[in-house]
């Protein structure tokens, strides 16, 4: 996975555009617009990647149908479940390889912590017959704002 954010984009408009000749999909400007937004935002709800759709009107159903079409086509990724009662989140593939996700119980909110211990130690390891690309690693527990909630409710 590249890590510039110019060269993310090109890389996903070239498998966008794979996965629409091979299943004999139109190449709409609504869907590389969606993908291209995705890129910039890198994790998002619904709600936010309409509010950053600003260069063209699209329907809401557009982006629902487009987002399944970028699931199925495995440039986009539904957060778990488990990630508690905030809009289903999704996020680019790839975005969050080789980090820790921090995933708050209450709100369900989600930061990525960059660990080069983990990171390194990870690295070190000897695997037997795997070769490793990357990880993901949650962590889970509650967030600053919940946890000043929490304290305030005693
Ligand atoms: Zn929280």
């Amino acid at each position: 996975m590249p890590n510039k954010k110019e060269d993310i984009l090109q890389h996903t408009r070239e498998q966008l555009c794979a996965y629409l000749d091979e299943h004999q999909l139109r190449h709409t400007p609504e869907r590389f617009t969606i993908l291209a937004t995705i890129c910039q935002l890198q994790r998002f709800n619904i709600e936010e990647l309409r509010g950053a759709l600003t260069e063209l009107t699209i329907s809401r159903a557009t982006v629902y149908n487009t987002l399944t079409l970028l699931e199925d086509a495995n440039l986009i990724q539904k957060l778990d479940k488990e990630f508690g009662v905030r809009a289903t989140q999704y996020e680019l593939v790839g975005a969050t390889d080789s980090c820790v996700q921090v995933v708050c119980q209450r709100c369900g909110r989600v930061s990525v912590v960059k660990d080069s211990t983990i990171s390194r130690m990870l690295a070190d390891k000897r695997w037997s017959n795997f070769v490793p690309h990357h990880f993901s690693l949650y962590m889970f527990g509650n967030c600053k704002v919940c946890r000043r909630k929490m304290y305030k409710n005693k």
